[in-house]
């Protein structure tokens, strides 16, 4: 992060030279990542000119030849770069450079130039610019190269460095700030976009240019991240998916009245509350199977009386087995099916209070117009479950 001593060294001379020509302290940070990936084609390109400079050549193999061909191609490039920005001025005038050209891809360019100047007269023939035989060759030496090393990375790295800096004239990927005095560029070091910084996430390692940062942050395992589910946890971006399918208490489930007939996927710490709220509904499955004749809407109507029937034991069934043992002793108890159509049950409930105590079956439960209650409640009270669940699915969606 600190420039390097020798940077700071030119002291008193260099200051001097300063109040005349401006600031002279300059940063040279740069996109280390850039220059790592401009580092990483340079040994290929010259594989490359090596073998189809020597192909079918009898005497000389691309080893033969990689010493001069390396210092050849370090001396093209760093030309070429250096009037890159000239001659993209010329083709395509001041307003319309190639901005949006990436320097990996213009040096990658300018390395195919090297390489297709030096093919050898076989080395020109379609048929072997085309062949598998001609990939090998290259690949085989640029491990050659690796394993002897011949161009060790740091070298690259430090010639794509100036590379870089020729080739991106709109400073996005390395920094051209100069300052006069040493201290000023000692406190930009500290805030450049371009310095190394070290991820922040306890148990990882990864260091980047600043610029980098978001970039690693949205992938970074170890990131502490809010739980997608919407639970109250924290946990790292690695332990996400896990969480999610095992302990959240989010995660979505089957109601336990699956078995009878409920389709609902709820977060499973409202189950309790999914059991309650819909009881109706859930009975109502269990005596569709006890009635297979009889009609929705009839069903319904009896699940509603069943349900003030022993609103206690039915509401302690925890699952579908202990349900369907209550319902089923309470529809013995409470004879055939009612056969009700919708028109009756308003009418039922407008005469009401005149109906009480003609009917056995109204006696011992409330008026009709409670269950129906009970049921306007229950209806809204599902939609609002869906509804918050799409609103959650909206949320994180967003996030995202
Ligand atoms: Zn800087
Ligand atoms: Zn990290
Ligand atoms: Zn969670
Ligand atoms: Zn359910």
């Amino acid at each position: 992060m600190d420039p390097p001593e020798t940077d700071l060294e030119p002291s008193n001379k260099k200051l001097e030279v300063v109040k005349e020509d401006g600031p002279s302290f300059p940063c040279d940070l740069y996109d280390s990542e850039v220059v790592h990936k401009i580092a990483q084609i340079l040994l290929p390109g010259l594989a490359t000119a090596c073998v189809d400079n020597t192909t079918g050549d009898i005497f000389r193999g691309p080893a033969f030849v990689a010493v001069d061909m390396r210092k050849e191609m370090v001396d093209y490039l760093t030309q070429r770069s250096e009037t890159f920005i000239a001659e993209a001025v010329i083709q395509n005038g001041e307003t319309d450079m190639e901005a949006s050209e990436h320097p990996t891809d213009i040096i990658s360019d300018f390395i195919e130039d090297f390489a297709s100047s030096k093919r050898n007269l076989l080395g020109r023939v379609s048929s072997w610019l085309l062949s598998e035989r001609r990939e090998d060759k290259i690949d085989d030496f640029v491990q050659e190269m690796e394993l002897n090393g011949f161009w060790l990375l740091d070298r690259r790295q430090a010639i794509a460095q100036t590379l870089l800096k020729n080739v991106d004239f709109k400073n996005t990927y390395h920094c051209n700030m100069k300052f006069v005095t040493a201290e000023e560029l000692a406190e930009h070091t500290g805030q450049c976009i371009f310095r190394c910084m070290d991820c922040t996430s306890e148990g990882c390692d990864a260091s980047f240019c600043a610029v980098h940062l978001e970039k690693h942050e949205s992938v970074c395992p170890f990131k502490i991240l809010p739980c997608e589910q919407k639970c109250h946890e924290y946990l790292a971006r690695r332990e996400m998916d896990r969480h999610c399918i095992t302990v959240c208490p989010m995660k979505l489930v089957n109601c336990p009245f699956y078995i009878v007939g409920c389709q609902s996927t709820i977060p499973r710490c409202t189950i309790e509350q999914h059991r309650l709220e819909f009881l109706v509904s859930h009975m109502k499955c269990i005596l569709q199977r006890i009635h297979k004749e009889a009609s929705e809407e009839d069903l319904k109507h009896r699940a509603q009386l069943m349900g003030k029937l022993d609103p206690e034991r039915l509401s302690e069934a925890q699952d579908a087995r202990s349900l369907t043992f209550v319902v089923k002793d309470l529809d013995a108890k409470m004879g055939p099916v009612e056969h009700v159509t919708a028109s009756k049950v308003d009418e039922e409930s407008m005469e009401t209070a005149s109906k009480v105590g003609e009917d056995p079956m109204e006696t011992v439960n409330e008026p009709k117009d409670i269950p129906q209650e009970v049921e306007s409640q229950t209806q809204p009270s599902q939609k609002d479950v869906n509804s918050s669940i799409k609103r959650e699915d909206a949320d994180s969606q967003r996030e995202s």
